[in-house]
C-alpha cells in the first residue's frame, strides 16, 4: 500500500490522502478537498483515481468531490447515513464493509460516530496497519462535536473501537492540529514528558512531511486516551470541584472535551 499524505495549506489545515495499490496504480482519494493537488499528484505518479471516499459530510471534506469525479469518473463512497448530505454519493458504507483498492489494498470500514453521526474511519490490514480517521481522532486530540456530533458517542468510539486497535497502527488524521493539541495536553497534564518532547519536535514542522504518529504514541500524548492519568484527573478536579476522587473514564472524557471547546 502506498499512502500519500497531501498538505492543503489552507486555513483549516486539511490533510487529503491518496491510497494506492502499488501493483495496479489504482488509487482511492480520501476527502480530496484540494482536488488540484490530488489530481496533480496522481497524474505525476501515473496513478488512476477510481474512488473518492469521504470520512464525513462536512464541506472541507466533500468540497473537492465534484472536480475529482469530473476529471476521473471515480465513484464516491461514504457512510450510508450521509446519503442526503453528500451530493452524488454512489456507495453507502456500513461497519465491517471492506473497500478494495486495486489488487492489493483492503480497507475495513469502521463506523465511528461522534464528530458527526455519519463518520467512518478506514483501517488497513496487511503489511502496515494504518487508520485514516478524518475528524474523529487527531494527532494529540479529538474531533469537536459542534456540527452534528455528540460527545457521548465520540467517547464510545474512542473507548470502544480506537483504543482497542494495535499500538503500531499508523494514524492519518484529516487535519494538522498537533501543536495546539499538544499544548492542550500539557495544560491538562503538565508533567507529561512525552508530550513536552514531542511538542519541541513538531514545532514549525514541515507539513509536507508531517510526523505520522502511532496509536501507541497517541496513548502517551493524547489527553483523550489518558482518562486514568492521576495528573489529568487532579487537574480536572481543579476545574470541576464537584467531580469525585475517582471519576469514571466517560466523565473524564466529556469534561476534557468540554474544556477543549473553550481552549
Ligand atoms: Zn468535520
Ligand atoms: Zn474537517
Amino acid at each position: 500500500m502506498i499512502v500519500a499524505q497531501i498538505w492543503t495549506d489552507n486555513a483549516y489545515r486539511n490533510f487529503n490522502y491518496l491510497i494506492v495499490c502499488p501493483e495496479s496504480g489504482e488509487a482511492l482519494a480520501i476527502d480530496p478537498l484540494d482536488h488540484r493537488k490530488c489530481l496533480g499528484l496522481a497524474a505525476e505518479k501515473g496513478w488512476e483515481i477510481t474512488q473518492v471516499l469521504n470520512t464525513h459530510e462536512h464541506g472541507d471534506h466533500i468540497g473537492g468531490n465534484k472536480a475529482v469525479v469530473a476529471a476521473t469518473g471515480a465513484k464516491v463512497l461514504a457512510h450510508a447515513g450521509a446519503k442526503d448530505r453528500i451530493p452524488g454519493l454512489d456507495v453507502g458504507l456500513h461497519a465491517g464493509d471492506v473497500v478494495k483498492v486495486g489488487k492489493s489494498v483492503e480497507l475495513e470500514v469502521l463506523d465511528t460516530p461522534g464528530h458527526t453521526m455519519s463518520h467512518v474511519c478506514l483501517l488497513s490490514h496487511g503489511d502496515q496497519r494504518a487508520l485514516f480517521c478524518g475528524d474523529t481522532l487527531f494527532n494529540a486530540g479529538a474531533g469537536n462535536c459542534h456540527n452534528g456530533g455528540h460527545p457521548n458517542e465520540l467517547y464510545e468510539t474512542f473507548a470502544g473501537q480506537l483504543a482497542k486497535l494495535p499500538d503500531g497502527t499508523l494514524i492519518y488524521p484529516g487535519h494538522d492540529y498537533i501543536e495546539n493539541n499538544l499544548a492542550f495536553t500539557l495544560d491538562r497534564e503538565p508533567d507529561n514528558a512525552a508530550a513536552k518532547a514531542l511538542l519541541e519536535e513538531v514545532k514549525g514542522q514541515d507539513t509536507d512531511n508531517a510526523l505520522v504518529s502511532t496509536l501507541g504514541q497517541e496513548k502517551d500524548i493524547n489527553t483523550f486516551f489518558r482518562l486514568h492519568s492521576p495528573s489529568v484527573i487532579a487537574r480536572l478536579r481543579e476545574a470541576f470541584p464537584d467531580l469525585p476522587d475517582d471519576p469514571d473514564a466517560r466523565t473524564v472524557f466529556l469534561k476534557l472535551r468540554e474544556l477543549r471547546n473553550a481552549w
